[in-house]
């Protein structure tokens, strides 16, 4: 089991659940960052009494040591801020719940540091899962999933590597906010309808991406470089009562699954306790008050999304960061009205065909296709 940690991104949905995880069994955090919440990071600094704690934005970092200036906790900014605190030596473990790309730089410098990984940050999966496993195989360090259909996968697999044994890996997915819906019901729909998520609670971007379905795109991208299995063994069953987490079919046909509460707190916490277990917040499944559960083939004509996830981890390369890139952004403008809510798949998928692609690629091949396939994003939403 983890005692001493770092927290990447502590104030958004993961990260404060993972904090209260923390407080709960007595696990050291040594250093805390976030985005720009400097309220939420006050207090958990008062609370755990890091070494160090970062802010990506320089104001919010100059408010927050005003604040903790009676302490003599360290108050950094910016990316080099979190990147300083991803390489404490006091933490063997960084648990990464940054959202998006801005999530693989501290990925890679905390591998290369030596530490253990507890990932929420599916981007960094997504578009630099090849060079954050080329590292980690170098370093010796081991990546624990946080979300909770790899979690679930891992669980099924016993925290091994997928053999010959394995048929397929099957992924579960609630279908976000417009399950049933068809291409012509989606045209006109508001930002608060696609967040509007029936069974889960997240952050905005996540949201969105399970309305469009490119969570569940993204998540089998991420089991690709995961659980090192081609996609065409990733299957998705739209399960609408989320209480099958995901499963696994072994050759003989015996299927393992796990089920729990709709909540992602337990995947958070058996990514800091992993192979053991321990007592969590959470009640026992009623299995008498489930009423019904339902497994469902997903409409892949209305939701183009996984499709595109698909060919881009097919062909590889950089395909994945340019779409992942794409996606992020055309998220963002949706959310800022600004474009429609079918127009986010759409200028992915073209983005995506603009990808100058590299076969061995570096950082650098990673972050300049991620710049340039945002650019066309927001030059094409311009046009619209
Ligand atoms: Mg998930």
């Amino acid at each position: 089991m983890v005692k001493d940690l770092t927290l990447l991104g502590s104030t958004g949905s993961i990260g404060a659940k993972a904090a209260k995880i923390c407080k709960l069994h007595g696990i050291r955090v040594h250093a805390l960052t976030a985005s720009v919440n400097y309220e939420l990071l006050e207090k958990q600094a008062r609370y755990f009494k890091p070494r160090k704690v970062a802010l990506l934005s320089e104001n919010s970092a100059k408010e927050l040591k005003l604040r903790l200036s009676d302490t003599d906790i360290k108050v950094l900014s910016g990316i080099e801020g979190i990147s300083e605190c991803a390489v404490l030596e006091e933490s063997n473990t960084v648990l990464n719940s940054i959202v998006g790309i801005a999530g693989l730089v501290p990925t890679l410098d905390a591998i290369e540091a030596g530490k253990n990984i507890a990932l929420a940050n599916k981007e960094t999966m997504v578009a630099g899962g090849t060079l954050v496993k080329k590292l980690a195989e170098e370093k010796n360090v081991k990546i624990y999933p946080v979300d909770t259909e790899h979690s679930a996968i891992y669980q099924c697999l016993s925290g091994k590597k997928p053999n010959s044994q394995v048929k397929r890996l099957i992924l579960t997915a609630s279908g976000g906010a417009f399950f049933g819906k068809k291409r012509d019901e989606l045209k006109d729909v508001t930002i608060s309808e696609a967040l509007n998520h029936p069974n889960w609670s997240m952050g905005q971007k996540i949201t969105i991406d399970s309305a469009t379905m490119m969570n569940k795109g993204l998540e089998i991208i991420e089991a690709v470089h995961l659980f090192d299995v081609d996609e065409s063994k990733i299957d998705v069953l739209i399960h609408p009562q989320s209480i099958v987490h995901s499963m696994v079919e072994f050759c003989d046909g015996a299927i393992m699954a796990q089920l729990g509460p709709v909540d992602t707190g337990l995947a958070i916490q058996y990514s800091l306790t992993a192979p053991d277990r321990l007592p969590s917040f959470y009640d026992s499944l009623t299995f008498e008050q489930i009423t019904k559960i339902e497994f469902l083939k997903p409409d892949n004509d209305t939701f183009d999304a996984m499709d595109i996830c698909r060919e881009a981890i097919r062909r590889g390369g950089l395909y994945p960061a340019s779409l992942n890139a794409a996606n992020e952004m055309a998220n963002m403008l949706f959310r800022q009205n600004k474009i429609s809510f079918l127009d986010i798949s759409y200028l992915s998928a073209k983005a995506m065909e603009k990808t100058e692609n590299k076969e061995n690629f570096t950082l650098l091949d990673v972050l300049a296709a991620d710049r340039i396939a945002r650019e066309y994003v927001k030059e094409e939403a311009i046009k619209r």
